[in-house]
């Protein structure tokens, strides 16, 4: 009989990239493969890459000399993001077996089968502009919360942004697979689904990016609050032009759509977001977020902002501080903006240097944690719902509040994995 071979995963980045690993990893299972801890010994290593992350190549480098020092016989395979955009790159990295781009990653399985340890890397890769087809994904780690993937790529051109490039086109499930992810999840206790895609509010493009479904996010999201099972739905992240007076109604009347926002604003000078090449305005911004406030003033917002983004001068950066000091916002996502490869935003002149970028994040960072405090204060001696983790960890267990406050309190089973009320201290 065959020896049954094993495979271990990492993954770099964002919350896409885990649930694809996860069904990868459920791929391989399904094959035969055992799943093992990527600190183990395994036949097989996989690391999922990301483009976004700073360093990704000194990452993968230092991640594949990992493997080899501890199992140089094994096979090493590179995937995500990143493998798509410098996939000659990787592949010189002494040790990486196979390359997989954006179309190969789900065929990863087909690919091992004929795959052995050789000299030089094989790349399967192709131009981002022929990838198309949808693959949908959904991890599960504990059986609290999964982040369920159900659109893919952009169609946007965001200046700093190598997403597309590694992605693809705007592509999208169909209401009907979803609603058959969002069951098969019900029905094996999942309590919490995060809808989860590069662009989800551009939900409703076909397959082959070009098509439209007669679907949008509004009316997958209508369809969703109907599956049983599911006690609550988080929308992980939502263009602002993309979040409609609707779609905002629809939640505030919705008990299973949560009150908790994540809309990446990017900047607050209407300046900077043209050179960015955003879709929108700060007006346009400010305005959801008063939309949002009117019908669910305990309503969590999360903002994306990015720091020393090209031409950003300390005018247009106090710009950006005053305007998310007079939201009614409740904490942010800050990132230092950092030089990507074919990107429009290399064209643009001045660059803020290294050091100012830094210190803009750190302005930031505390006009969040100072945000977030005063949020949490708002909500003091209000009943939640608090969905706690069937996790310990020093005698302690975690969940969040709907609308995200995170709550910790000493291990009970008997609250593991369910949705109980609790009054904010
Ligand atoms: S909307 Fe802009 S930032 Fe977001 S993935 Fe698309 S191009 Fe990138």
């Amino acid at each position: 009989m065959e020896k049954q071979r094993s495979v271990a995963f990492h993954t770099l980045g964002c919350k896409l990239n885990f649930s694809e690993t996860s069904t990868l990893s459920r791929q391989l299972e399904a094959d035969g493969f055992l799943k093992k801890e990527f600190e183990d010994r395994a036949d097989v290593y996989v690391i999922n890459t990301c483009s976004v992350t700073d360093n990704a190549d000194k990452e993968c480098r230092q991640l594949v000399r990992r493997i080899q020092r501890k199992a140089p016989e094994s096979l090493v395979v590179i995937t995500g993001c990143y493998a798509q955009l410098k996939p000659k790159e990787i592949a010189d990295i002494p040790g990486v077996d196979l390359v997989l781009g954006a179309a190969e990653k789900f065929n990863i399985g087909a690919h091992l089968k004929e795959l052995a340890k050789g000299d030089s890397a094989r790349i399967s890769s192709c131009d981002i502009e022929d990838v198309s087809g949808f693959n949908s994904s959904f991890s599960i780690n504990d059986r609290t919360r999964t982040f369920l993937k159900v659109q893919d790529g952009c169609d946007y051109t965001c200046a700093f942004c190598t997403i597309p490039m590694a992605r693809g086109k705007s592509r999208s499930d169909s209401i009907q697979n979803v609603l058959r992810n969002a069951e098969t999840l019900a029905g094996s206790g999942v309590k919490e689904i995060v809808l989860t895609g590069v662009n989800l509010g551009d939900f409703g493009k076909g397959a082959d990016g070009a098509l439209k479904h007669e679907e949008s996010f509004y009316e997958l999201i209508q369809k969703l609050d109907e599956v049983e099972g599911i006690d609550r739905y988080r929308v992980s992240s939502i263009e602002p032009n993309l979040l409609t007076k609707d779609i905002i109604e629809f939640v505030a009347r919705s008990k299973k759509f949560m009150p908790h926002f994540h809309i990446p604003l990017q900047s607050g000078s209407n300046e900077v977001l043209g050179l960015m090449r955003r879709r929108y305005r700060r007006e346009l911004y400010a305005e959801r977020v008063d939309i949002i406030k009117n019908v669910m003033p305990h309503c969590a917002i999360g903002v994306d902002v990015i720091v020393g983004f090209p031409s950003e001068s300390d005018v247009h950066f106090r710009e950006t501080f005053e305007f998310l000091h007079s939201l009614d916002i409740s904490y942010l996502h800050v990132f230092t903006y950092s030089e990507r490869d074919n990107t429009k935003a290399l064209e643009i002149k001045p660059v803020v240097p290294i050091h100012v970028r830094h210190e803009r994040n750190k302005i930031l960072r505390n006009l969040s944690y100072k945000k977030m405090q005063f949020f949490t204060h708002q909500q003091k001696g209000q009943s939640r719902k608090v969905l706690f983790e069937d996790h310990v960890k020093n005698g302690m267990m975690e969940g969040y509040t709907d609308n995200y406050i995170r709550i910790s309190t000493p291990f009970r089973k008997e609250w593991a994995n369910q949705v109980v009320d609790w009054t904010i201290a």
